[in-house]
């Protein structure tokens, strides 16, 4: 058991949504459902920043009861639902609709709202109405706020609500018409790339409108080292600054697109094999707030288009603990930086833990205290599996790991005091 204190072996008892007690070992009450976790890691379920669940809008490729059944496979209890849906989650009716849809679905969801009506990039969306219904995290995700005077107002907004602004970090101008690391593999294959500097001039953009406002900014899904490298320095020098990694973005570098196949065809793209062991090397050290899925469904027939026509985005629910069991060493894996980076880092971002007093979710990224809401996985690292995308829980196939051999595995995940997975299974 991962607790905040340390490691130890003892028995948790769960009872009324709660951890009901906690000792080395419990009698099992009568009627209880014993869960064995003899070897594995039991800590808190997993929490993640980013999710793309595609409701409203896109359910051929997800909806938030499918995409809430691939992430409690995943370990975990919380997803954060991403808001460039059609529409876009710009509003506190729309927030109320994915927060009714996510109180039926098997792991909570909670939302993310657009910091621009529509997502266009211009005008502020009430951000204020969306805060009040439990929005902690408002972002364009899918793209960056180009504008910076509008970036800059959406940052003094957000101060002053307590909530902090995600920044998908790329330059429209500067990546226009890519789809690929711009670099001299992109121009062997004769592909339009993304420049890296495309992301990193948002990020530094962002790191001095956050210390110029005081905001809370949180960066999505970075993919290079200099990226990293501006964000640690923006943490020592005080700025409120964090960060989350994406599995595809530390396990597959640009060579995974010299096939042209779209399944490698991610925003921001996979880059050079050394910004890859830059975020492996940053996630080790401790220097990564959260590693966050940007689950991507998307339906089969559009990954059939061309490389350069193919939507961007791949899926991740499902593999992201065992992808982040491996960068983090696999046996040498220390499990406290691995519930850091999945479970607490995320859930102080999103600001869903028990001390956070979240008004529509709570508990997660606990300490495994007794008193605590029940959202709990049991991680096996001993596990050895194969991906195989038609064993997927989502409505979509589009995985880059098909077949690739996996180590550990989640084998119970407990949401909201439920047993939604049990020997790696739904209930
Ligand atoms: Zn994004």
């Amino acid at each position: 058991m991962i607790g905040k204190d340390g490691v130890e072996q003892a028995d948790l008892l769960v009872r009324e949504g709660v951890v009901a007690d906690r000792a080395p070992s419990l009698g099992v009450p009568v009627g209880a459902h014993v869960v064995d976790a003899t070897g594995c890691w039991v800590g808190p379920a997993f929490v993640d920043l980013h999710a793309h669940l595609r409701e409203p809008g896109g359910e051929a490729a997800e909806t938030i009861e499918s995409g809430a059944r691939a992430a409690a496979i995943g370990g975990y209890s919380l997803v954060v639902a991403m808001a460039n849906t059609e529409p876009a989650i710009d509003s506190a009716a729309l927030v109320e609709y994915v927060l009714s849809r996510g109180s039926r679905a098997r792991v909570e969801v909670a939302v993310a709202g657009a910091i621009t009506v529509g997502r266009r990039g211009e005008s502020l969306a009430p951000m204020a109405e969306m805060a009040a219904r439990g929005v902690r995290l408002f972002s364009d995700d899918g793209d960056g706020v180009q504008d910076p005077a509008v970036m800059r107002r959406a940052m003094l907004y957000a101060a002053g609500l307590g909530v902090r602004v995600a920044e998908h970090c790329e330059d429209a101008r500067l990546v226009a018409g890519g789809s690929m690391n711009e670099g001299a593999l992109s121009s062997r294959l004769g592909l339009v790339g993304r420049p890296a500097m495309g992301e990193e001039l948002m990020v530094l953009r962002d790191i001095e409108l956050a210390r110029w406002t005081g905001a809370a900014i949180h960066f999505l899904h970075l993919s290079t080292a200099r990226s990293l490298a501006m964000v640690v320095a923006a943490r020592r020098e005080g700025v409120n600054v964090t960060c989350e990694v994406a599995p595809h973005h530390f396990t597959l570098d640009e060579s995974a697109c010299a096939d042209f196949d779209p399944l490698y065809k991610v925003n921001p793209p996979l880059r050079r094999a050394q910004d890859v062991a830059a975020l492996r090397a940053a996630l080790v050290r401790g220097e990564v707030d959260a590693v966050a899925t940007d689950h991507a469904p998307h339906p089969p027939e559009s990954k059939d288009l061309p490389f350069d026509e193919a939507p961007a985005g791949v899926l991740g629910l499902e593999h992201a603990a065992a992808l982040t069991y491996e960068a983090l060493g696999s046996e040498q894996c220390d499990p406290h930086r691995f519930f850091d980076v999945l479970s607490r880092g995320p859930a102080r971002v999103a600001r869903v833990r028990h001390e956070d007093f979240y008004p529509r979710h709570g508990g997660h990224g606990g300490a495994l205290h007794v008193g605590e809401d029940a959202n709990l996985v049991v991680f096996d690292p001993s596990s050895r599996w194969v991906v195989d995308r038609d064993d997927l829980h989502g409505r979509s196939r589009n995985t880059p790991y098909h077949g690739r051999a996996m180590r550990g595995r989640v084998r119970a995940t407990i949401a909201r005091g439920v047993l939604v997975v049990d020997e790696g299974e739904l209930t």
